[in-house]
């Protein structure tokens, strides 16, 4: 294990033991090197209060933002090491922070305050392993169960509760039934959590290799969030091209797209507007005239009150929008619809559209799944009309609104109408993107108006 750990990591433990404290690595960087993972921080729990670890590190890039917990951070060789005093949480009576913490002597009382079994090891470079609360046979069981009783830790920080889901999903993990009964019973309690909280545990829960198992598994609990997962569960779609209900159609396009934010997101909330929009016919078929629309609406609202950043709302809206509009319709070349919808997505989300239509057919019936071939072939030629410079945007467009001031046109809304009608005609192959044929066209368009 030690070979795995950063020298500046390794050095900063020898130096607060050398000064006569107790310094460990702990909590999610001890779980991914036992797991043989590289971890993302790595945090150390040691007996010295603040001010003695900054005593021991004087000199050193300090960053004291967390010192009000406790916490001291230094920054060695780039990498940030958050030096934590052991701790104990006191009483809690918002269901999410403790009314106060208190430094404690014992390494002990600062492992039982951690969430997990998994996450409440600690790591000595001389003592080895303390593992108090047998985290390691839980992490060789692929197990998330509470410290203590669970109840009591959820309802101490609700948190904890989407926290247990998270790590279902991005360990591929279960969750110990008796934790998981706690998480279910108590779920209400997530109303007292912010919503940005709530927002990046989700990210990261939907981003997991496990995400299919989890949404399914509890999405009750999603459901205090996000409400509208409730009227997509147990929807029977009554069609032959669905083995699933919309919330399981869903939960397996999330698990065939890529693990990115936005595809992930927009891969939970597609169909969100379908439960709305069902309808059936003479035959007892179901349909989900509009749905598109309406689930690009209500992904909007759901995002916006998970307080996401503009842009994201944004991305994720237009990807449901348009995740089954079809994008090599029969009436025209699948080059000229790749480099059209290339132009107006931009290269990153047209690839993430393309990964959404094939996630979404791939959580088709087994007969049904097709598109996803579609999709493949229309991503391989995108990739090669990129690679060979024939996708052409407003950016790359051979002329410019400089050049048409040039030719005595006035600046306005008129001219962006103008540019855009020239994109067009390159992007439909009428015109070569090169200067001198579309200074003509322009003139010629102006003309004809
Ligand atoms: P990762 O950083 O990979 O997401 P992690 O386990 O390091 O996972 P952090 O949120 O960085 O998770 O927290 C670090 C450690 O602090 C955890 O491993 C756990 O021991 C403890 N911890 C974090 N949040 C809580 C909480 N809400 N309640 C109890 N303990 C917590
Ligand atoms: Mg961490």
């Amino acid at each position: 294990m030690k070979e795995m750990i950063p020298r500046p990591a390794l050095a900063a433990l020898k130096q607060l033991n050398t000064a006569g404290n107790e310094a460990f690595l702990v909590g999610g960087c001890v779980r991914d090197l036992l797991m043989g993972r590289t971890p993302g921080d790595f945090d150390i729990t040691t007996s010295a209060t603040p001010a003695q670890v900054e005593a021991v590190f004087a000199g050193e890039r300090i960053i004291e933002t967390g010192l009000r917990h406790g916490t001291v951070t230094v920054l060695r060789e780039g990498l940030p090491l958050e030096i934590t005093t052991y701790r104990r949480d006191l009483s809690y009576s918002d269901h999410r922070h403790p009314d106060a913490v208190c430094f404690t002597p014992r390494l002990e009382d600062d492992l039982a305050r951690r969430d997990f079994t998994v996450n409440a090891m600690a790591w000595h470079p001389d003592l080895g392993l303390v593992d108090c609360f047998n985290g390691q046979a839980d992490l060789k069981n692929r197990v998330i169960r509470c410290v203590g009783e669970p109840e009591r830790r959820f309802d101490e920080d609700a948190l904890r509760i989407l926290r247990a889901l998270r790590f279902a999903s991005t360990l591929d993990f279960s969750i110990h039934p008796d934790t998981a009964a706690a998480a279910l019973a108590q779920r209400q309690l997530l109303e007292h959590v912010s919503r940005e909280r709530i927002a990046a545990e989700l990210t990261k829960l939907l981003c997991g290799p496990a995400v299919e198992r989890v949404v399914n598994g509890y999405w009750p609990i999603l459901a205090v969030p996000v409400p509208e997962l409730r009227a997509m569960a147990g929807l029977d779609q009554r069609s032959k091209y669905h083995c699933y209900d919309v919330l399981a159609h869903s939960a397996a396009a999330c698990a065939a797209v890529r693990p990115d934010r936005l595809t992930r997101w927009s891969a939970l909330l597609h169909d969100v507007g379908k439960p709305a929009c069902f309808t059936l016919d003479a035959a007892g078929t179901g349909h989900f005239y509009g749905h598109a629309k309406v689930s690009a609406r209500m992904a909007e609202e759901i995002l916006t009150r998970l307080r996401f950043d503009k842009d994201t709302i944004r991305r994720v809206t237009q990807l449901t929008a348009l995740h089954d509009y079809p994008i090599d319709p029969p009436e025209e070349s699948a080059e000229k619809a790749v480099k059209k919808l290339l132009n107006r997505l931009g290269e990153a989300d047209f690839f993430r559209l393309l990964d959404l239509k094939r996630g979404d057919s791939l959580a088709h019936a087994p007969a049904y799944r097709g598109r996803a071939a579609v999709c493949d072939r229309l991503e391989a030629l995108a990739r090669e009309l990129i690679a060979r410079d024939q996708c052409v945007s407003l950016k790359t467009l051979a002329v410019k609104g400089g050049d048409l001031l040039a030719l005595g046109m006035a600046p306005g809304p008129a001219m962006g109408r103008l540019l855009d009608q020239l994109l067009e005609a390159v992007l439909n192959g009428e015109a070569e993107n090169q200067r001198e044929a579309l200074l003509a066209l322009a003139k010629q368009l102006t003309i004809d108006r």
